[in-house]
């Protein structure tokens, strides 16, 4: 059986301060009795994420650290340049396999824009459709319904850098 995720990438956080800043908006979720504590199941206003009451099949929010790929198999939309909002529509794979590779080993990688030649943080770069993102911190909802778009744009407030809101099913 699949299983669907929708996942808050926190776009800022750092290998050094990830833990610390999901542990400070796990304990505003809990506070807000959106979700659980110990176990971050749906709590009892667990409606304010979803608009049911019930988890309805939820799984409640895992927090993912570390150096992650967060990844939708239905979303892959071609790399767009941060700068120059040139989307890359053919030829990308080639340049980023390797950069992927690098920055899983090592944290950092750079791709140059082929439309401005700018060069480019691997993790700088945004995907079309959000299908893609290279970060240390995601607060990942397993299967359910669907967040309600009022509680993605809260809880990004709540974590103040910069977000993407990667999901699909796996
Ligand atoms: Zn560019």
């Amino acid at each position: 059986m699949s299983s669907s995720f929708q996942t808050i990438v926190d776009l800022d956080a750092t290998a050094e301060d990830a833990v610390a800043h999901g542990e400070r908006v796990v304990a505003w979720l809990v506070g807000e009795g959106i979700v659980e504590s110990p176990d971050h199941g749906p709590g009892a206003r667990w409606e304010r994420a979803t608009g049911f009451r019930e988890a309805s099949g939820s799984e409640g929010l895992t927090v993912v650290t570390g150096r992650t790929v967060f990844f939708s198999p239905q979303h892959g939309g071609p790399p767009v340049c941060p700068y120059c909002e040139v989307a890359w529509r053919d030829g990308h794979r080639e340049a980023f396999s390797p950069a992927m590779e690098e920055w899983w080993d090592t944290g950092r990688a750079e791709v140059p824009c082929p439309a401005c030649g700018r060069v480019v943080p691997l993790a700088a770069w945004e995907w079309a459709e959000d299908g893609l993102a290279f970060a240390y911190l995601g607060f990942d909802f397993r299967n359910g319904p669907a967040l309600l778009p009022e509680f993605v744009t809260e809880l990004g407030r709540v974590i103040v850098h910069r977000t993407r809101f990667v999901r699909g099913r796996i």
